[in-house]
Protein backbone atom coordinates (compact mmCIF):
# COMPACT_ATOMS: atom_id res chain seq x y z
CA UNK A 1 0.00 0.00 0.00
CA UNK A 2 0.95 3.69 -0.47
CA UNK A 3 1.40 5.89 1.71
CA UNK A 4 -0.23 9.45 1.57
CA UNK A 5 -0.39 12.06 3.51
CA UNK A 6 -1.16 15.59 3.78
CA UNK A 7 0.34 18.77 4.05
CA UNK A 8 -1.97 21.47 5.99
CA UNK A 9 -0.67 24.95 4.87
CA UNK A 10 0.30 25.55 8.93
CA UNK A 11 2.00 22.49 9.34
CA UNK A 12 5.88 22.34 9.68
CA UNK A 13 6.40 18.55 8.73
CA UNK A 14 6.43 16.83 5.67
CA UNK A 15 6.38 13.28 6.00
CA UNK A 16 9.33 11.47 3.92
CA UNK A 17 8.04 9.16 1.07
CA UNK A 18 7.89 5.45 1.25
CA UNK A 19 11.42 4.86 -1.16
CA UNK A 20 10.01 3.58 -4.48
CA UNK A 21 12.43 2.56 -7.14
CA UNK A 22 11.79 4.04 -10.25
CA UNK A 23 11.30 2.37 -13.20
CA UNK A 24 11.97 4.60 -15.80
CA UNK A 25 12.73 8.83 -15.85
CA UNK A 26 13.85 10.69 -13.42
CA UNK A 27 11.22 12.97 -11.26
CA UNK A 28 11.77 16.81 -11.63
CA UNK A 29 11.63 17.23 -7.98
CA UNK A 30 11.40 15.43 -4.75
CA UNK A 31 8.88 16.81 -2.22
CA UNK A 32 10.81 15.25 0.31
CA UNK A 33 13.67 18.05 -0.90
CA UNK A 34 11.38 21.05 -0.87
CA UNK A 35 11.82 22.23 2.66
CA UNK A 36 8.86 23.53 4.27
CA UNK A 37 8.62 26.96 4.05
CA UNK A 38 9.32 27.15 0.15
CA UNK A 39 6.20 24.38 0.05
CA UNK A 40 4.42 26.62 1.66
CA UNK A 41 4.59 29.54 -0.19
CA UNK A 42 4.20 27.71 -3.56
CA UNK A 43 0.90 26.45 -2.47
CA UNK A 44 -0.44 29.34 -1.33
CA UNK A 45 0.58 31.61 -4.59
CA UNK A 46 -0.34 28.72 -6.44
CA UNK A 47 -4.28 28.99 -4.71
CA UNK A 48 -4.04 33.07 -5.16
CA UNK A 49 -3.20 32.58 -8.75
CA UNK A 50 -5.78 29.95 -9.90
CA UNK A 51 -8.43 32.11 -8.18
CA UNK A 52 -7.05 35.57 -9.92
CA UNK A 53 -6.71 33.56 -13.65
CA UNK A 54 -9.99 31.29 -13.68
CA UNK A 55 -8.31 27.92 -13.11
CA UNK A 56 -11.84 27.29 -11.23
CA UNK A 57 -14.82 24.87 -10.94
CA UNK A 58 -17.96 24.90 -9.12
CA UNK A 59 -17.83 23.81 -5.66
CA UNK A 60 -19.26 20.94 -4.83
CA UNK A 61 -20.68 21.89 -1.43
CA UNK A 62 -22.44 24.69 -3.15
CA UNK A 63 -25.65 23.74 -4.26
CA UNK A 64 -26.25 26.41 -7.23
CA UNK A 65 -22.27 25.82 -8.53
CA UNK A 66 -23.70 24.07 -11.65
CA UNK A 67 -25.96 26.05 -12.84
CA UNK A 68 -24.90 29.77 -11.61
CA UNK A 69 -21.92 31.47 -12.88
CA UNK A 70 -19.94 33.33 -10.22
CA UNK A 71 -21.58 31.21 -7.30
CA UNK A 72 -19.48 28.42 -5.66
CA UNK A 73 -16.10 28.74 -7.14
CA UNK A 74 -13.17 26.75 -5.78
CA UNK A 75 -9.74 26.21 -7.65
CA UNK A 76 -9.59 23.19 -10.04
CA UNK A 77 -7.20 20.15 -8.72
CA UNK A 78 -3.55 20.60 -9.94
CA UNK A 79 -0.54 19.27 -9.49
CA UNK A 80 1.76 21.79 -7.06
CA UNK A 81 4.59 21.72 -10.66
CA UNK A 82 4.67 20.20 -13.77
CA UNK A 83 5.58 16.14 -14.58
CA UNK A 84 8.82 14.81 -15.93
CA UNK A 85 8.20 14.01 -19.47
CA UNK A 86 10.76 12.98 -22.37
CA UNK A 87 10.59 15.37 -24.90
CA UNK A 88 10.75 12.18 -27.92
CA UNK A 89 7.78 11.25 -26.66
CA UNK A 90 5.72 14.02 -25.98
CA UNK A 91 6.80 15.39 -29.60
CA UNK A 92 5.79 11.68 -30.89
CA UNK A 93 2.23 11.99 -29.42
CA UNK A 94 1.93 15.62 -31.20
CA UNK A 95 2.69 14.39 -34.15
CA UNK A 96 -0.04 11.73 -33.87
CA UNK A 97 -2.34 14.18 -33.81
CA UNK A 98 -3.15 15.29 -37.36
CA UNK A 99 -2.83 11.59 -38.41
CA UNK A 100 -5.60 10.37 -36.33
CA UNK A 101 -7.56 13.01 -37.28
CA UNK A 102 -7.73 12.44 -40.99
CA UNK A 103 -8.17 9.10 -39.51
CA UNK A 104 -11.42 9.76 -37.50
CA UNK A 105 -12.77 11.46 -40.63
CA UNK A 106 -12.60 8.72 -43.02
CA UNK A 107 -13.80 6.72 -40.36
CA UNK A 108 -16.43 8.90 -39.99
CA UNK A 109 -17.07 8.85 -43.79
CA UNK A 110 -18.02 4.99 -43.98
CA UNK A 111 -20.81 4.26 -42.59
CA UNK A 112 -20.79 0.69 -43.48
CA UNK A 113 -17.71 0.05 -40.96
CA UNK A 114 -19.72 1.80 -38.37
CA UNK A 115 -22.97 -0.27 -38.64
CA UNK A 116 -21.35 -3.37 -39.09
CA UNK A 117 -18.55 -3.01 -35.96
CA UNK A 118 -20.92 -1.63 -33.45
CA UNK A 119 -24.26 -3.73 -34.72
CA UNK A 120 -23.78 -6.31 -32.12
CA UNK A 121 -22.61 -4.18 -29.08
CA UNK A 122 -26.02 -1.87 -29.88
CA UNK A 123 -27.65 -5.62 -29.36
CA UNK A 124 -26.92 -5.30 -26.01
CA UNK A 125 -25.95 -1.62 -25.29
CA UNK A 126 -29.34 0.47 -25.35
CA UNK A 127 -27.52 3.93 -25.49
CA UNK A 128 -24.80 2.79 -28.50
CA UNK A 129 -27.98 1.30 -30.39
CA UNK A 130 -29.77 4.84 -30.32
CA UNK A 131 -27.14 6.55 -31.65
CA UNK A 132 -26.82 3.72 -34.57
CA UNK A 133 -30.38 4.40 -35.09
CA UNK A 134 -29.84 8.08 -35.39
CA UNK A 135 -26.79 7.23 -37.78
CA UNK A 136 -28.84 4.54 -39.70
CA UNK A 137 -31.86 7.49 -40.07
CA UNK A 138 -28.55 9.87 -41.90
CA UNK A 139 -27.92 6.83 -44.32
CA UNK A 140 -31.72 6.44 -45.01
CA UNK A 141 -32.05 10.26 -45.80
CA UNK A 142 -28.82 10.44 -47.66
CA UNK A 143 -27.83 13.17 -45.33
CA UNK A 144 -23.90 14.54 -45.82
CA UNK A 145 -21.76 16.17 -43.95
CA UNK A 146 -19.95 18.80 -45.99
CA UNK A 147 -18.40 21.02 -43.18
CA UNK A 148 -16.75 18.20 -40.75
CA UNK A 149 -15.36 19.64 -37.41
CA UNK A 150 -13.35 17.29 -35.04
CA UNK A 151 -12.31 18.67 -31.70
CA UNK A 152 -10.50 15.95 -30.79
CA UNK A 153 -8.08 14.52 -27.46
CA UNK A 154 -6.01 11.54 -28.22
CA UNK A 155 -5.36 10.02 -24.66
CA UNK A 156 -1.81 8.11 -23.92
CA UNK A 157 0.46 6.78 -21.11
CA UNK A 158 4.07 5.94 -21.16
CA UNK A 159 4.21 2.02 -20.30
CA UNK A 160 6.93 1.48 -18.02
CA UNK A 161 7.92 -1.59 -18.89
CA UNK A 162 8.39 -1.70 -23.09
CA UNK A 163 8.94 2.41 -22.73
CA UNK A 164 6.56 2.56 -25.28
CA UNK A 165 3.98 5.75 -25.58
CA UNK A 166 0.79 3.82 -25.35
CA UNK A 167 -2.79 5.36 -26.36
CA UNK A 168 -4.95 4.56 -24.05
CA UNK A 169 -8.39 6.09 -25.94
CA UNK A 170 -9.37 8.44 -28.73
CA UNK A 171 -12.29 11.31 -27.52
CA UNK A 172 -14.36 12.57 -30.39
CA UNK A 173 -16.74 14.11 -27.89
CA UNK A 174 -16.78 16.77 -25.31
CA UNK A 175 -12.96 17.19 -25.37
CA UNK A 176 -12.86 19.14 -21.96
CA UNK A 177 -9.85 21.24 -20.16
CA UNK A 178 -9.30 22.61 -23.12
CA UNK A 179 -10.15 25.64 -21.08
CA UNK A 180 -8.49 25.38 -18.28
CA UNK A 181 -5.39 22.97 -19.34
CA UNK A 182 -3.50 26.06 -20.62
CA UNK A 183 -3.53 28.18 -17.55
CA UNK A 184 -1.94 25.08 -15.60
CA UNK A 185 0.91 24.96 -17.82
CA UNK A 186 0.51 29.00 -17.24
CA UNK A 187 0.93 28.50 -13.42
CA UNK A 188 3.51 26.09 -13.51
CA UNK A 189 5.67 28.19 -15.29
CA UNK A 190 4.71 31.15 -12.98
CA UNK A 191 5.45 29.34 -10.16
CA UNK A 192 8.92 28.17 -11.63
CA UNK A 193 9.90 31.92 -12.50
CA UNK A 194 8.83 33.27 -8.89
CA UNK A 195 10.48 30.08 -7.13
CA UNK A 196 12.96 28.53 -10.30
CA UNK A 197 16.34 29.00 -8.57
CA UNK A 198 15.39 27.71 -5.29
CA UNK A 199 13.93 24.67 -6.99
CA UNK A 200 16.34 24.47 -9.56
CA UNK A 201 14.26 24.67 -12.91
CA UNK A 202 13.37 26.35 -15.86
CA UNK A 203 10.12 27.55 -16.75
CA UNK A 204 11.08 27.22 -20.63
CA UNK A 205 11.18 23.61 -20.29
CA UNK A 206 7.08 23.76 -20.03
CA UNK A 207 6.14 23.98 -23.68
CA UNK A 208 3.59 26.56 -24.62
CA UNK A 209 0.10 25.43 -24.45
CA UNK A 210 -2.66 26.81 -26.91
CA UNK A 211 -5.16 24.32 -26.66
CA UNK A 212 -7.97 27.13 -25.51
CA UNK A 213 -7.27 29.30 -28.61
CA UNK A 214 -6.75 26.38 -31.45
CA UNK A 215 -10.28 25.06 -30.34
CA UNK A 216 -11.57 28.73 -31.00
CA UNK A 217 -9.89 29.43 -34.10
CA UNK A 218 -11.15 25.81 -35.01
CA UNK A 219 -14.98 26.76 -34.05
CA UNK A 220 -14.49 30.17 -35.37
CA UNK A 221 -13.35 28.74 -38.65
CA UNK A 222 -16.18 26.71 -38.95
CA UNK A 223 -18.41 29.04 -38.12
CA UNK A 224 -16.68 30.94 -41.36
CA UNK A 225 -17.23 28.21 -43.27
CA UNK A 226 -20.88 27.87 -42.43
CA UNK A 227 -21.56 31.54 -43.93
CA UNK A 228 -23.81 33.04 -42.11
CA UNK A 229 -23.00 36.15 -40.50
CA UNK A 230 -26.01 36.08 -37.97
CA UNK A 231 -25.57 32.78 -36.56
CA UNK A 232 -24.40 31.63 -33.53
CA UNK A 233 -22.71 28.78 -31.74
CA UNK A 234 -24.38 26.09 -29.84
CA UNK A 235 -23.03 24.38 -27.21
CA UNK A 236 -25.35 21.98 -26.11
CA UNK A 237 -24.59 21.42 -21.86
CA UNK A 238 -25.72 19.60 -19.40
CA UNK A 239 -28.30 20.75 -16.84
CA UNK A 240 -25.54 21.30 -13.99
CA UNK A 241 -21.90 21.72 -14.98
CA UNK A 242 -19.33 22.16 -12.27
CA UNK A 243 -16.79 21.89 -15.39
CA UNK A 244 -18.56 24.94 -17.05
CA UNK A 245 -15.53 27.52 -16.37
CA UNK A 246 -13.40 25.18 -18.98
CA UNK A 247 -16.38 25.51 -21.79
CA UNK A 248 -17.01 29.40 -20.81
CA UNK A 249 -13.27 30.13 -21.58
CA UNK A 250 -13.71 28.49 -24.80
CA UNK A 251 -16.84 30.71 -25.55
CA UNK A 252 -15.15 34.08 -24.24
CA UNK A 253 -12.08 33.42 -26.57
CA UNK A 254 -14.68 32.67 -28.98
CA UNK A 255 -16.26 35.54 -28.84
CA UNK A 256 -13.72 38.00 -28.13
CA UNK A 257 -10.83 36.86 -30.47
CA UNK A 258 -13.24 35.90 -33.55
CA UNK A 259 -16.53 37.81 -32.57
CA UNK A 260 -18.73 34.36 -32.47
CA UNK A 261 -21.65 34.61 -30.32
CA UNK A 262 -22.46 31.40 -28.36
CA UNK A 263 -25.66 30.18 -26.49
CA UNK A 264 -25.72 26.84 -24.24
CA UNK A 265 -28.74 25.36 -24.35
CA UNK A 266 -29.42 21.66 -22.72
CA UNK A 267 -31.04 19.08 -24.82
CA UNK A 268 -34.02 19.53 -23.08
CA UNK A 269 -34.37 22.99 -24.17
CA UNK A 270 -33.16 22.22 -27.96
CA UNK A 271 -36.81 20.20 -27.78
CA UNK A 272 -38.74 22.88 -26.51
CA UNK A 273 -36.91 26.00 -28.73
CA UNK A 274 -35.53 24.42 -32.12
CA UNK A 275 -36.40 23.92 -35.21
CA UNK A 276 -35.49 23.41 -38.68
CA UNK A 277 -36.58 25.81 -41.45
CA UNK A 278 -36.87 24.53 -45.05
CA UNK A 279 -33.41 25.36 -46.42
CA UNK A 280 -32.03 23.18 -43.04
CA UNK A 281 -31.32 25.72 -41.14
CA UNK A 282 -31.37 25.09 -37.19
CA UNK A 283 -32.68 27.68 -35.01
CA UNK A 284 -33.15 27.70 -31.65
CA UNK A 285 -34.70 30.13 -29.67
CA UNK A 286 -34.75 33.02 -32.51
CA UNK A 287 -31.42 32.10 -33.00
CA UNK A 288 -29.84 30.53 -36.12
CA UNK A 289 -27.13 28.43 -35.94
CA UNK A 290 -24.16 27.93 -37.46
CA UNK A 291 -22.20 25.20 -35.13
CA UNK A 292 -23.14 22.92 -32.40
CA UNK A 293 -20.27 22.31 -29.66
CA UNK A 294 -21.77 19.23 -27.58
CA UNK A 295 -20.37 19.14 -24.13
CA UNK A 296 -23.32 16.51 -23.17
CA UNK A 297 -24.66 13.83 -24.88
CA UNK A 298 -22.07 11.56 -24.65
CA UNK A 299 -23.48 9.50 -21.30
CA UNK A 300 -27.20 7.65 -21.17
CA UNK A 301 -27.78 10.20 -18.31
CA UNK A 302 -27.75 12.77 -20.62
CA UNK A 303 -30.95 11.52 -22.63
CA UNK A 304 -33.13 11.25 -19.57
CA UNK A 305 -36.40 10.93 -21.88
CA UNK A 306 -37.28 10.71 -25.27
CA UNK A 307 -37.18 14.93 -25.51
CA UNK A 308 -33.43 14.18 -25.52
CA UNK A 309 -33.63 11.86 -28.11
CA UNK A 310 -35.36 13.99 -30.38
CA UNK A 311 -33.22 17.09 -30.08
CA UNK A 312 -30.09 14.98 -30.99
CA UNK A 313 -32.05 13.79 -33.87
CA UNK A 314 -33.11 17.10 -35.02
CA UNK A 315 -29.18 18.66 -34.49
CA UNK A 316 -28.32 16.41 -36.74
CA UNK A 317 -30.66 16.55 -39.44
CA UNK A 318 -30.14 20.47 -39.59
CA UNK A 319 -27.01 22.09 -42.01
CA UNK A 320 -25.68 23.11 -38.49
CA UNK A 321 -21.83 21.88 -38.10
CA UNK A 322 -21.97 19.73 -35.66
CA UNK A 323 -19.12 18.50 -33.50
CA UNK A 324 -19.47 15.78 -33.03
CA UNK A 325 -21.25 14.87 -36.39
CA UNK A 326 -23.28 11.32 -35.03
CA UNK A 327 -20.84 9.43 -37.54
CA UNK A 328 -17.73 11.32 -35.06
CA UNK A 329 -19.45 10.04 -32.15
CA UNK A 330 -19.71 6.58 -33.22
CA UNK A 331 -16.56 6.49 -34.76
CA UNK A 332 -14.91 7.53 -31.04
CA UNK A 333 -16.34 4.80 -29.42
CA UNK A 334 -14.43 2.35 -27.37
CA UNK A 335 -15.56 -0.61 -29.97
CA UNK A 336 -14.08 1.31 -32.83
CA UNK A 337 -10.70 1.66 -31.54
CA UNK A 338 -10.32 -2.02 -30.51
CA UNK A 339 -11.71 -3.06 -34.47
CA UNK A 340 -9.05 -0.55 -35.97
CA UNK A 341 -6.39 -2.09 -34.08
CA UNK A 342 -7.21 -5.30 -36.04
CA UNK A 343 -5.17 -6.23 -38.65
CA UNK A 344 -5.08 -4.48 -41.67
CA UNK A 345 -7.89 -2.07 -40.38
CA UNK A 346 -6.19 0.98 -40.60
CA UNK A 347 -5.27 0.02 -44.58
CA UNK A 348 -8.70 0.24 -45.46
CA UNK A 349 -8.72 4.07 -44.26
CA UNK A 350 -4.97 5.43 -44.64
CA UNK A 351 -2.63 5.03 -47.93
CA UNK A 352 0.53 6.26 -46.35
CA UNK A 353 2.40 3.51 -44.56
CA UNK A 354 4.45 5.52 -42.38
CA UNK A 355 1.57 6.78 -41.19
CA UNK A 356 -0.36 3.55 -40.30
CA UNK A 357 2.92 2.38 -38.91
CA UNK A 358 3.04 5.88 -36.36
CA UNK A 359 -0.12 4.89 -35.38
CA UNK A 360 -0.13 1.05 -35.22
CA UNK A 361 3.10 1.94 -32.85
CA UNK A 362 0.92 3.70 -30.31
CA UNK A 363 -1.98 1.04 -30.16
CA UNK A 364 -1.75 -1.33 -27.01
CA UNK A 365 -3.26 -4.40 -26.89
CA UNK A 366 -6.79 -4.65 -27.67
CA UNK A 367 -9.64 -7.20 -27.79
CA UNK A 368 -13.13 -7.71 -28.06
CA UNK A 369 -14.58 -10.70 -25.74
CA UNK A 370 -14.88 -13.42 -28.19
CA UNK A 371 -11.57 -13.96 -28.25
CA UNK A 372 -11.31 -17.30 -26.65
CA UNK A 373 -7.20 -17.08 -26.12
CA UNK A 374 -7.24 -13.76 -24.41
CA UNK A 375 -10.03 -14.22 -22.20
CA UNK A 376 -8.84 -17.16 -20.63
CA UNK A 377 -5.08 -15.46 -20.32
CA UNK A 378 -8.07 -12.63 -18.97
CA UNK A 379 -9.55 -14.78 -16.27
CA UNK A 380 -5.75 -16.24 -15.27
CA UNK A 381 -3.98 -13.03 -15.08
CA UNK A 382 -6.93 -10.62 -14.65
CA UNK A 383 -4.50 -7.57 -13.33
CA UNK A 384 -2.81 -7.40 -16.63
CA UNK A 385 -6.40 -6.56 -18.27
CA UNK A 386 -9.08 -3.88 -18.25
CA UNK A 387 -12.48 -4.18 -19.63
CA UNK A 388 -14.12 -1.49 -21.22
CA UNK A 389 -17.90 -0.85 -21.48
CA UNK A 390 -18.89 1.68 -24.29
CA UNK A 391 -19.11 4.66 -22.01
CA UNK A 392 -17.28 8.23 -21.91
CA UNK A 393 -16.57 10.30 -18.95
CA UNK A 394 -14.49 8.33 -16.62
CA UNK A 395 -15.40 5.72 -13.86
CA UNK A 396 -16.17 3.05 -15.76
CA UNK A 397 -13.92 0.64 -16.59
CA UNK A 398 -13.19 -3.02 -14.90
CA UNK A 399 -9.94 -3.64 -13.18
CA UNK A 400 -8.40 -6.65 -11.34
CA UNK A 401 -9.85 -9.35 -9.44
CA UNK A 402 -13.65 -7.63 -11.19
CA UNK A 403 -12.46 -8.32 -14.73
CA UNK A 404 -11.99 -12.10 -13.77
CA UNK A 405 -15.27 -12.29 -12.18
CA UNK A 406 -17.25 -10.17 -14.93
CA UNK A 407 -15.60 -12.20 -17.91
CA UNK A 408 -16.54 -15.68 -15.75
CA UNK A 409 -20.02 -14.49 -15.34
CA UNK A 410 -20.40 -13.59 -18.82
CA UNK A 411 -18.81 -16.56 -20.05
CA UNK A 412 -21.19 -18.52 -17.77
CA UNK A 413 -25.00 -16.44 -18.90
CA UNK A 414 -24.27 -17.27 -22.40
CA UNK A 415 -25.96 -14.47 -23.22
CA UNK A 416 -24.39 -11.69 -25.82
CA UNK A 417 -23.53 -9.05 -22.72
CA UNK A 418 -20.09 -9.26 -23.79
CA UNK A 419 -20.60 -7.33 -26.93
CA UNK A 420 -20.86 -4.63 -24.71
CA UNK A 421 -17.61 -4.32 -23.91
CA UNK A 422 -13.93 -4.67 -25.26
CA UNK A 423 -10.62 -5.86 -23.38
CA UNK A 424 -7.23 -3.60 -23.16
CA UNK A 425 -3.69 -4.37 -21.96
CA UNK A 426 -3.50 -2.61 -19.01
CA UNK A 427 -0.81 0.29 -19.00
CA UNK A 428 1.84 0.84 -16.69
CA UNK A 429 2.95 3.60 -16.43
CA UNK A 430 6.13 4.86 -14.25
CA UNK A 431 4.99 5.91 -10.78
CA UNK A 432 6.74 9.10 -9.44
CA UNK A 433 5.92 11.16 -5.91
CA UNK A 434 3.51 14.38 -6.42
CA UNK A 435 2.11 17.18 -4.33
CA UNK A 436 -1.60 16.93 -5.52
CA UNK A 437 -3.32 20.22 -4.78
CA UNK A 438 -6.88 19.69 -3.79
CA UNK A 439 -9.29 22.11 -2.03
CA UNK A 440 -6.48 24.01 -0.59
CA UNK A 441 -5.01 21.08 0.83
CA UNK A 442 -1.61 19.95 -0.98
CA UNK A 443 -1.61 16.09 -0.74
CA UNK A 444 1.76 14.31 -0.95
CA UNK A 445 1.52 11.26 -2.95
CA UNK A 446 3.09 8.00 -5.67
CA UNK A 447 1.09 9.46 -8.56
CA UNK A 448 1.05 8.70 -12.56
CA UNK A 449 0.41 10.77 -15.44
CA UNK A 450 -1.87 10.39 -18.25
CA UNK A 451 -1.24 12.74 -21.05
CA UNK A 452 -3.90 13.74 -23.66
CA UNK A 453 -3.05 15.64 -26.75
CA UNK A 454 -6.25 18.15 -28.28
CA UNK A 455 -6.48 17.94 -32.21
CA UNK A 456 -8.79 19.87 -34.87
CA UNK A 457 -9.92 18.78 -37.78
CA UNK A 458 -12.01 20.99 -40.23
CA UNK A 459 -12.88 20.51 -43.29
CA UNK A 460 -15.44 21.57 -46.36
CA UNK A 461 -15.81 19.03 -48.84
CA UNK A 462 -12.65 18.34 -51.00
CA UNK A 463 -10.95 21.33 -48.71
CA UNK A 464 -9.09 20.85 -45.80
CA UNK A 465 -8.98 23.91 -43.51
CA UNK A 466 -6.90 22.82 -40.59
CA UNK A 467 -5.47 20.10 -39.67
CA UNK A 468 -3.65 20.38 -36.39
CA UNK A 469 -2.06 19.54 -32.91
CA UNK A 470 -3.82 21.75 -30.07
CA UNK A 471 -1.83 22.09 -27.16
CA UNK A 472 -1.92 19.19 -24.24
CA UNK A 473 -3.95 18.11 -21.11
CA UNK A 474 -1.68 16.31 -18.79
CA UNK A 475 -3.44 14.62 -15.77
CA UNK A 476 -1.97 12.87 -12.93
CA UNK A 477 -3.52 10.32 -10.35
CA UNK A 478 -2.22 9.08 -7.52
CA UNK A 479 -1.35 5.36 -8.70
CA UNK A 480 -3.51 3.50 -6.51
CA UNK A 481 -6.34 4.35 -8.54
CA UNK A 482 -7.65 2.91 -11.14
CA UNK A 483 -9.74 5.30 -13.09
CA UNK A 484 -8.65 9.16 -14.21
CA UNK A 485 -10.81 11.36 -15.12
CA UNK A 486 -10.19 14.92 -13.28
CA UNK A 487 -14.39 15.99 -13.33
CA UNK A 488 -15.00 12.16 -12.18
CA UNK A 489 -12.71 13.30 -9.07
CA UNK A 490 -9.84 10.80 -9.82
CA UNK A 491 -7.13 13.23 -11.17
CA UNK A 492 -5.67 16.41 -10.85
CA UNK A 493 -4.70 18.60 -13.57
CA UNK A 494 -1.16 19.11 -14.75
CA UNK A 495 1.31 20.12 -16.83
CA UNK A 496 4.67 18.65 -18.22
CA UNK A 497 8.32 20.14 -18.43
CA UNK A 498 10.20 18.29 -20.59
CA UNK A 499 13.27 16.39 -19.78
P1 LIG B 1 -13.25 7.34 -20.51
O1 LIG B 1 -13.76 7.53 -21.90
O2 LIG B 1 -14.31 7.03 -19.53
O3 LIG B 1 -12.32 8.43 -20.09
P2 LIG B 1 -10.82 5.70 -20.64
O4 LIG B 1 -10.56 4.63 -21.63
O5 LIG B 1 -10.05 6.95 -20.82
O6 LIG B 1 -12.40 5.97 -20.60
O7 LIG B 1 -10.55 5.11 -19.20
C1 LIG B 1 -10.65 5.91 -18.03
C2 LIG B 1 -9.35 5.88 -17.25
O8 LIG B 1 -8.99 4.53 -16.95
C3 LIG B 1 -8.16 6.46 -17.99
O9 LIG B 1 -8.08 7.85 -17.82
C4 LIG B 1 -6.99 5.74 -17.34
O10 LIG B 1 -6.61 6.36 -16.12
C5 LIG B 1 -7.58 4.37 -17.01
N1 LIG B 1 -7.27 3.41 -18.09
C6 LIG B 1 -7.97 3.22 -19.22
N2 LIG B 1 -7.40 2.30 -20.00
C7 LIG B 1 -6.30 1.88 -19.36
C8 LIG B 1 -5.28 0.92 -19.64
N3 LIG B 1 -5.30 0.20 -20.76
N4 LIG B 1 -4.28 0.76 -18.74
C9 LIG B 1 -4.26 1.49 -17.59
N5 LIG B 1 -5.19 2.39 -17.26
C10 LIG B 1 -6.20 2.60 -18.12
MG1 LIG C 1 -13.25 9.09 -23.26
MG1 LIG D 1 -10.51 8.91 -20.96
Amino acid sequence: PLQSSIIPLSSSKIDSFETQQQISGKPIFNPHDINTNLLQKLVYDALVWSSLHGLVVGDRTVQKSGTVPGVGIIHAPFALLPVSFPEDYFRQACELAPIFNELFDRVSLDAKFLQDSLSRTGKVDTFTSRLLDIHSKMIDINKKEEIRLGLHRSDYMLDAQTKSLLQIEFNTISSSFSGLTCLVSELHRNLIDLYGSQLQLDSRKVPENPSVHQFAKALAEAWREYNNPRAVALVVVQAEERNMYDQHWLSAVLREKHGVTSIRKTLAEIEAEGEILHDGTLVVDGEAVAVVYFRAGYAPTDYPSELEWRARLLIEQSSAVKCPSIAYHLAGTKKIQQELAKPNVLERFLDDKEDIAKLRKCFAGLWSLDDTEVITDAIEKPELYVMKPQREGGGYNTYGDEVREALLRIQKGGSQEDAAYILMQRIFPTVFPSLLVREGICHKDHAISELGIYGAYLRNKEKIIMNEQCGYLMRTKVSSSDEGGVAAGFAVLDSLYLS
